[in-house]
């Protein structure tokens, strides 16, 4: 029982005492004198209450006896007579249980101060036992008051921040937690402070040589030794290196699924059983699964059992090289088609150094693959056509040779000169057209062909296609009926490249009808379309070739030896396209003829356009003319020099620039006929400097060019050029524009 017991208790103590006493003298009444008081247990119930209730119970308890007991047991019951013996008794009684008080008391605050001192000797033994125990800690520790202050900080926090514990104590242990931390970590100190709950927070701590680290701090209130509220005690890590560390694994893992986000294709991670532990997005997308669904399943749950079986197969060859390896895996998707996949395959390690998963990564060939196919088809077909192309350049030219031969031995036979001349003509004009339609092929692959549009006739264009293959026909002894509309269909479109078509269409029904034959082309008007139909009773065309066939060098059956190059189709149906048109083959197939259907859009509106004005007569030049012709070709030039001599010209000739420059100053030249690729400058350059001379502003100056789009001749004009001819040179054309040259030219 302590010294320092709560007064209700200590009065109840005394009250029970003086109780104890009263009770003691009654049990010993019977062997009293009768009318004596027996105070025996006085004293002792008084010493006993003034230990256990302080000298205030010792009063009570020592009045309470005494009362009593004089009140039951002198003199019978009641109080009085007092006689003065009664009065010297009481004197004595009070004396003595005030000495017993007295010294009770003052034993009593001894022996309180001794527990006190013992108290605050245990307490200091135990804070010193704390500081001792937080000082040996491997972390920083901190504790505050109820005023929410900083009262100790241990020896690893003062080292740490290289300052005395005058500076952290209070709140001077905030100057070093970082700027940006600091309103944080006070919000979340104060807020669980006024709670009294535990807190866990990371700030930053600037630690003696300057570095912050960062630090997690765990706080928890205290409680004193009557279970009062007593502050906060709190303890710190320092987590820089393990922040660091998960930061670093977190960038990895960042760095990781966006480099398997973006992958293009699929990748995963199987263990040795099989079983996916890793996909990325697109492997989810294509294996069609979710991705939890997916993992702990095989490729045996997943896809059909011969596709598993390989995948399988090709993961255990992975595993066995050690280093991975690589195959193209072959797979039918749902939509039926079978998907190519270059796959890469390898072992991955685990913390053992033993492979314990394998790794895949998959990206879909198919597209490429069928790329490849084409892209071999095509050489394939390239080099057919090349083979095709020189066969087809070196037949005109042996007849061309005789020719010339015959030409030279005939003398003056003038029925030989002319059916060699005729011969000539007829091969150099098929030549042309090959080379034209060669540099159709390399316009239509840089997708470089251009329309010249204007507003024409359909049958106007049908029959110049008719009369350039007359010759073939007549040859052939094909028919060939046109049937047209009664009133005529009027298209905005490019007349030359019309006939082109048309004519290659009727070409090929010449080619390919091996006897003669019967060739009808019909119109007929559809909506705002018109349908030209070009069928011959010819070969035919198996019905797995139509479309082919309209492919660039593709040529069905034996047509390689008819004198073709496969790319009049092709040539047809990208100028019908760039037309706004379509083509397409019909036949029965081989044997049944064949049928070239074309439609086209009708010109929205069918007027027809009135020519332009003729230009008003201008006062031309006279002959003659000097023509300077510069080519770097010296038998073009030299012939042309020639058939300009025949139109009545004076004609000079330069094979480059420089030597062309030279003669023109001395010739001073009313025409320059240029050839565009000259070495050392090209033609353009020299066009320039002509016309940077004073002499040479006026000279009436033509490109001659094997380039003949719009681009080459916006370019030629561009560069001083008055005129752009494409060779082959039409040398009347030629004539009849030199003849339209202003007087003031020359
Ligand atoms: P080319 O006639 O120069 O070979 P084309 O592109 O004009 O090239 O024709 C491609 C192929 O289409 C020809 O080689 C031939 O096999 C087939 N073809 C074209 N027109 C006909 C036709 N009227 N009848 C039968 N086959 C044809």
């Amino acid at each position: 029982m302590s010294v320092s017991s709560p007064p209700g208790r200590r009065y109840a103590i005394a009250i029970g005492l003086a109780a104890s006493a009263v009770l003691f003298r009654w049990l010993l009444d019977p062997w009293l004198p009768g009318g004596q008081i027996s105070l025996v247990a006085l004293p002792a119930v008084t010493a006993a209450s003034v230990w256990f209730g302080g000298y205030r119970a010792g009063i009570l308890t020592a009045a309470l006896a005494y009362v009593s007991c004089d009140y039951l047991f002198t003199d019978g019951f009641g109080f009085g007579p007092y006689t003065s013996v009664d009065l010297i008794r009481l004197i004595a009684v009070a004396l003595s249980t005030t000495i017993i008080i007295v010294f009770g008391e003052g034993a009593r605050i001894v022996a309180a101060v001794k527990q006190r001192a013992r108290a605050a000797e245990a307490e200091r033994k135990t804070h010193e036992q704390f500081h001792r125990l937080a000082d040996s800690a491997p972390v920083l520790i901190w504790t505050s008051g109820v005023d929410k202050k900083c009262t100790w900080f241990n020896r690893q926090w003062l080292e740490f921040v290289g300052r005395p514990m005058e500076r952290e104590i209070g709140d001077g242990w905030t100057e070093n937690v970082h700027p940006d931390d600091l309103q944080r970590c006070l919000q979340t100190y104060v807020n669980s402070f006024d709670a009294r709950v535990p807190f866990s927070m990371e700030y930053r701590l600037r630690r003696a040589d300057g570095e912050y680290r960062w630090l997690l701090d765990t706080g928890t209130a205290t409680q004193g030794p009557d279970g009062g509220f007593t502050g906060y005690i709190g303890s710190c890590v320092d987590i820089t290196d393990r922040s660091r560390a998960e930061r670093a694994l977190q960038a990895t893992q960042e760095r990781f699924s966006r480099f398997m986000r973006h992958l293009p294709g699929l990748a995963w991670i199987k263990d040795l059983e099989g079983r996916y532990v890793f996909v990325n997005d697109a492997a989810v997308i294509a294996f069609g699964m979710p991705r939890d669904a997916l993992y702990g399943r095989t490729d045996a749950d997943i896809f059909p059992a011969d596709a598993a079986a390989m995948f399988a197969e090709n993961d255990r060859r992975a595993l066995a090289t050690g280093g991975g390896m690589q195959t193209v895996e072959v797979l039918e998707h749902d939509d039926g088609v079978l998907h190519h996949s270059l796959v890469s395959k390898f072992p991955i390690p685990g913390p053992g150094g033993e492979p314990v998963w394998v790794g895949g990564i998959a990206i879909d060939i198919t597209e490429r693959k069928r790329a490849e196919d084409a892209l071999e088809e095509a050489d394939r077909r390239k080099t057919d056509f090349l083979a095709t192309l020189s066969h087809e350049l070196r037949n005109p030219l042996a007849p061309i040779r005789n020719s010339l031969e015959l030409v030279r031995r005939a003398g003056t036979d003038p029925s030989v000169i002319s059916r060699s001349l005729d011969v000539m003509d007829r091969q150099t004009t098929h030549m042309v057209r090959l080379v034209d339609d060669l540099l159709d092929v390399n316009r239509i692959t840089r997708d470089r062909l251009e329309l010249r549009r204007s507003r024409i006739s359909l049958g106007d264009v049908l029959r110049q296609a008719i009369e350039t293959c007359a010759e073939l026909a007549e040859r052939g002894g094909h028919s060939i009926d046109l049937s047209l509309p009664d009133a005529p269909v009027y298209l905005d479109a490019d007349p030359i490249r019309l006939v082109q078509v048309f004519g290659n269409l009727l070409n090929n029904a010449c080619k390919y009808s091996a006897r003669p034959g019967c060739i009808r082309v019909s119109v007929r008007t559809s909506g705002s379309s018109v349908v030209v139909s070009v069928a011959d009773d010819g070969i035919g065309i198996p019905g797995d070739s139509l479309e082919r066939i309209f492919e660039m060098f593709a040529q069905v059956g034996g047509s390689q030896s008819l004198g073709s190059l496969g790319i009049g189709l092709t040539l047809a149906r990208r100028l019908i396209e760039l037309h706004g048109g379509s083509v397409e083959a019909k036949s029965d197939g081989v044997g049944c003829g064949s049928e070239f259907v074309v439609t086209l859009p009708i010109a929205a509106s069918q007027a027809v356009e009135r020519p332009a004005d003729a230009p008003s007569a201008v006062e031309t030049a006279a002959l003659p003319l000097r023509v300077l012709v510069v080519d770097d070709n010296e038998d073009s030039a030299e012939s042309l020099a020639t058939l300009l001599t025949f139109g009545g010209h004076q004609t000079a000739t330069a094979h480059d620039g420089p030597e062309a420059l030279a003669l023109a100053e001395r010739f001073l030249p009313h025409v320059a006929i240029l050839d565009v690729g000259l070495p050392t400058f090209s033609g353009h350059e020299v066009c320039r400097l002509l016309r940077t001379q004073p002499w040479g502003r006026d000279i009436f100056i033509v490109a001659l060019t094997g380039w003949g789009q719009e681009e080459d001749r916006r370019k030629s004009i561009e560069a001083g050029f008055d005129d752009h001819f494409v060779k082959p040179l039409d040398s009347d054309k030629l004539l009849s524009r030199l003849r339209t040259i202003p007087a003031h030219r020359t």
